[in-house]
């Protein structure tokens, strides 16, 4: 299954990629730090790693 890690340092907690996930797996927790609150819909499209403006988000697709 695909991994979504985020660099919480990065993370401006902006919620584009929030909005931009095709399948609405990601969220923002109360601090304001993206998470996969739903990892098992994710589909590895590497969407949400390219529309980070702060290199904050990596998808792992092997491991
Ligand atoms: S797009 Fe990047 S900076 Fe914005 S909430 Fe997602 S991981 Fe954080
Ligand atoms: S890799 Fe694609 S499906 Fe997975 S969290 Fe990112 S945008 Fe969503």
């Amino acid at each position: 299954m695909p991994r979504v890690e985020v660099n919480e340092q990065a993370c401006t907690g902006c919620g584009v990629c929030v909005d931009t996930c095709p399948t609405d797996v990601l969220r923002l927790d109360p601090q304001e730090k993206a998470f996969a609150a739903y990892p098992a819909d994710c589909q590895g499209c590497f969407v949400c790693q390219w529309d980070c403006a702060y290199g904050a988000i990596r998808v792992v697709v092997n491991g």
